[in-house]
């Protein structure tokens, strides 16, 4: 059986990256960058005030000046400023022609048409200069940047309206269960609600992806018929249930005959040991995960396999964000298969496991921060061990 670590290599071996697409700023958040982006000039543009006050000539203390006009944000002045000169100006206006410093409005006194200097101006005083944040060829942002607040200002000052960002990876979610019934609706003897095809669509949808979802009965030939009817408008389908060796488990024969080729099936993991990935060879090609049906085991192996995933077909760092902290409690081993277990990391770096941890047991995750790796072996890990932690 392969590791956590192996089976994220198989899976993102299998990962080609999706096309590119033009993006509006506005709709940028969060989308993956597929291009280098560069400043098309320098930014501060031009010369501009740092404060609301009088541009003039830099000098000593004490000179009086007359008031010759002034520069406000968007509409600069319109005169040069002479020797015996200020411009009145505010924040972010151009710097008048002749002007080389700025003093702030709290340093002079004003009456007659004319203001004292109260101080010393040393030239450049209160100014901002052309290229001081940017500058014009800058490299500013790379590709496979995910784009947060920060970069859609950055790119908006380089002169972006759009940015060229992988397309959303089309993800459908197939649930399999006779048990399954939609949230809220009544429960028949033996029914549950279907609580991993949301679950997972959230996921999908933090990863980046546009996702839909769908039921499907514990029977061949409607599973059949799901998984070909969904895979022709996926990048990721994603099976939760029915993948496991039951007689009513028909995930694994419908993907056959769907001609979806196994990669994988099982990873020395727990939850989620029943894991099956692989590839429908087409143009474009699907990539395959079936997960196991139990909800924390769908939820982990989402995070192992299906968020690295999705993180590469956007061109993103695929790599998992892995801590480390200290286990709080001794934690029993499994002899072999590595543990995920839910934990809640505290400002000291401990990891406390957040409830019982059985793969029906969806409250647990509830708190959660992170998922600690135990690691495969025999007795206890002690207290104080240091553990990986899936963030
Ligand atoms: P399976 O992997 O199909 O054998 O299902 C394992 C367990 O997960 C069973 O207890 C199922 O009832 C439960 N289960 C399967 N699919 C879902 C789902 N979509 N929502 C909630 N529980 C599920
Ligand atoms: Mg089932």
């Amino acid at each position: 059986m392969l590791s956590i670590d192996e089976a994220r290599a198989a899976v993102l071996a299998e990962v080609r990256a999706l096309p590119g697409e033009e993006v509006a700023i506005a709709d940028g958040l969060e989308r993956v960058l597929a291009e280098d982006v560069t400043a098309a000039a320098d930014v501060p543009r031009f010369a501009n005030s740092a404060m609301d006050g009088f541009a003039v000539r830099s000098g000593p203390a004490g000179r009086r000046l007359r008031i010759a006009g002034e520069s406000r944000a968007g509409a600069p002045a319109t005169t040069s400023l002479n020797d015996d000169e200020a411009i009145r100006i505010s924040t972010g206006a151009m710097l008048p022609d002749g002007a080389d410093a700025v003093l702030q409005i709290e340093l002079v006194d004003e009456h007659d048409g004319a203001v004292v200097l109260n101080d010393d101006v040393a030239p450049g005083r209160n100014v901002r200069h052309p290229g001081e944040d940017v500058r014009a060829g800058d490299t500013l942002l790379r590709a496979g940047t995910v784009l947060g607040p920060a970069e859609l200002g950055v790119a908006v000052n380089g002169g972006r309206a759009t940015l060229h960002c992988a397309r959303r990876p089309r993800v459908a979610i197939l649930a399999t269960g006779d048990e399954l019934v939609e949230p809220g609706a009544p429960l028949g003897p033996g029914q549950i609600h279907d609580s991993n095809a949301p679950m997972l669509h959230a996921l999908a949808t933090l990863a980046g992806a546009s996702a839909t979802t769908r039921r499907l009965p514990d029977d061949r030939a409607a599973t059949e018929a799901g998984i070909a009817a969904a895979l022709d408008d996926a990048d990721l389908l994603i099976l939760s249930g029915g993948v496991s060796v039951g007689p009513h488990d028909h995930v694994k024969p419908a993907l056959a005959a769907n001609a979806a080729e196994e990669v994988f099936w099982r990873v020395a993991l727990r939850p989620g040991r029943p894991t099956w990935f692989g590839v429908r060879h087409a143009d474009p090609m699907t990539l395959v995960l079936g997960l196991p049906g139990n909800p924390v085991s769908a939820y982990v192996t989402f995070v192992l396999f299906a968020r690295p995933a999705l993180a590469a077909l956007q061109g993103a760092d695929p790599r998992p964000h892995l801590r480390r902290a200290k286990l709080a409690e001794a934690t029993e081993r499994h002899p072999d298969r590595d543990e995920c277990i839910r934990v809640r990391v505290d400002a000291a770096g401990a990891a406390t496991p957040t409830g019982p941890q059985g793969s029906h047991i969806l409250s647990s995750l509830l708190g959660a921060d992170g998922l600690a790796v135990i690691p495969r072996g025999e007795g206890a890990l002690p207290a104080g061990s240091v553990v990986d932690v899936y963030g």
